[in-house]
């Protein structure tokens, strides 16, 4: 087993993969921005690499930094997280190189699945299910008219080595092809450095599933099941949870096959998640592979009882998986709600700031992973994921109730926090009900709540916030 690992991420997910260290008798070592030296990732590490100068974002961005920082603190493995450089197959490659290992896949897997058209490819020759869409990059305007008659509208141009809900435009009609192939183009060459886009059909009101797959180097492959994941903003996922309400078990079998044959295909190992979109009919389509573990793992280890970043790390150390596929059993239901500082009734604007005052929902099924405590401070340079509050019960319903009870318990104050859409969110009958999309924020009029509110929560939310931090001695956000 490992005794040193690195790591190269920061906020909750560092203070994620700090805690697995601790559970597997490792040695976690935090690299660290001079902002982040106050972080609780950096109070929880066993010893910090801090580098000064650059911009806070730079050292979380820089492979030869990364290596230099890995090789000076004598790490045998690295953790990249997700986000920064968790999928850019040059940190996998130069951790080979330098002889530390990378928690994560080979960086030919990571390349390949990365051009998300070559990943649909060979997803097609194996067999797996796509959206319907174009064979291959999109060179021209004249092309991407052809295609769009053929897939029929309305369709999605892609950015090919796009992420995180951005350089995706929508088409409804030909009279708009041409404005939005090319700017399209234009923000994937200025995002992500190229300017490669490819199309798929617009599925009309999908459900966004997700398999988690687990593959060791001795061959053995499983699939953990899903996580569903379509209450999302500007498609951004905002709630997840797991299993889905819209999968049967046979549905659940195929989909689960499916990813663990795209993974075998190409010599996957690791853990990794393939994104599908489910159709109103239950028809599954394959969208992409995230190479890294997912924000939302935690739904899935609440069901499953496998602890994800210590497998992550058992397979990089070259051991079996612990289990066959079925030994995997899942009981119970689990939802996680993305906390951020956001302001969520002033468009979600970021409130990046002083946590002045925290205090943590507890009691039976409750998890929180995050990187707040009272006085912590959310520098601006990064996402405004805060924490994440997990739970879980017996039922999906008796699960929803708990996370309402949580979610009533949580104060944050000091920085606006996007609880009181959580409320709102867990509270909708079509939610209760399962009847969930990727359009679940316009079909349940987040818009007109806010409104009918004059731009706050409802007033008796309000009015338990305010007594609740009156207790406290602090004040509401304005
Ligand atoms: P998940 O499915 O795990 O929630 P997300 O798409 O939300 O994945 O991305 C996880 C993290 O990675 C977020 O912090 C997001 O901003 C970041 N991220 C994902 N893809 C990219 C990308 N191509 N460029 C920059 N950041 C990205
Ligand atoms: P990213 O790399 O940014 O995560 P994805 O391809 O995973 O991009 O898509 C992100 C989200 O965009 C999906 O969860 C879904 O809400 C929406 N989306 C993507 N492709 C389609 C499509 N063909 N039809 C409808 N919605 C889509
Ligand atoms: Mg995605």
């Amino acid at each position: 087993m490992f005794k040193r690992m690195l790591i190269a991420n920061r906020g909750e997910i560092a203070v994620r993969i700090v805690r697995a260290c601790h559970d597997r008798g490792i040695t976690p070592i935090l690299l660290c921005a001079e902002v982040d030296r106050a972080s609780l990732a950096a109070r929880l590490a066993d010893e910090v690499y801090s580098v000064s100068g650059g911009g806070p974002r730079d050292i979380y961005l820089d492979i030869p930094g990364v290596i230099r920082a890995a090789r000076a603190v004598n790490a045998d493995c690295l953790h990249p997280g997700y986000g920064f450089l968790s999928e850019n197959p040059l940190l996998s490659a130069a951790c080979a190189e330098a002889g530390i290992t990378f928690i994560g896949p080979s960086a030919d897997a990571i390349r390949l699945l990365g051009n998300k058209n070559a990943a649909r490819q060979q997803m097609i020759a194996s067999g797996v299910p796509v959206v319907p869409g174009s064979d291959g990059p999109i060179a021209d305007l004249e092309t991407a008219q052809r295609e769009a008659e053929r897939i029929g509208y309305p369709v999605l141009i892609k950015a090919s080595n796009g992420g995180g809900g951005r350089g995706m435009r929508r088409v409804t009609s030909s009279a708009q092809l041409r404005d939005a192939f090319f700017s399209a183009r234009s923000e994937a060459q200025a995002a992500f450095g190229s300017g490669d886009v490819y199309m798929e059909r617009y599925i009309a009101r999908p459900r966004h599933v997700e398999m988690q797959i687990a593959v060791d180097v001795h061959g053995n492959a499983v699939y953990l099941f899903e996580r569903e994941c379509s209450v999302q903003r500007r498609f951004q996922k905002m709630i997840e949870e797991a299993p889905s309400p819209a999968l049967d078990d046979e549905t659940r079998r195929k989909m689960g096959e499916a990813a663990v044959r795209g993974a075998v295909s190409i010599g996957y190992h690791n853990l990794g998640t393939f994104e599908f979109l489910v159709d109103e009919e239950r028809n599954f389509y394959f969208l992409e592979v995230n190479t890294r573990l997912q924000v939302e793992h935690p739904v899935t280890e609440q069901i499953t009882g496998v602890d994800l970043v210590c497998l992550q790390i058992d397979i990089a150390a070259g051991l079996p998986l612990p289990f066959k596929q079925e030994e995997v059993r899942f009981g119970e239901w689990a939802f996680e709600a993305r906390i951020t500082c956001e302001n969520v009734f002033a468009n979600f604007v970021p409130d990046p700031g002083r946590v002045e005052y925290v205090e943590f929902p507890q009691g039976p099924g409750v998890r929180v992973d995050g990187q707040i405590f009272p006085g912590a401070v959310i520098p601006p340079y990064f996402d405004s994921l805060m924490c994440k509050l997990i739970v879980r019960g017996r039922t999906r319903e008796e699960a929803r109730m708990r996370m309402l009870r949580a979610l009533d318990e949580f104060i944050i104050a000091g920085v606006h926090s996007s609880l009181p859409f959580h409320r709102w969110a867990f509270r909708q009958e079509a939610f209760a009900k399962g009847d969930l999309s990727t359009h679940f924020l316009e079909e349940q009029d987040w818009d007109g709540f806010v409104r009918a509110h004059g731009g706050k929560g409802s007033p008796e939310e309000i009015a338990r916030m305010a007594a609740a931090l009156a207790v406290l001695g602090l004040k509401m956000p304005e």
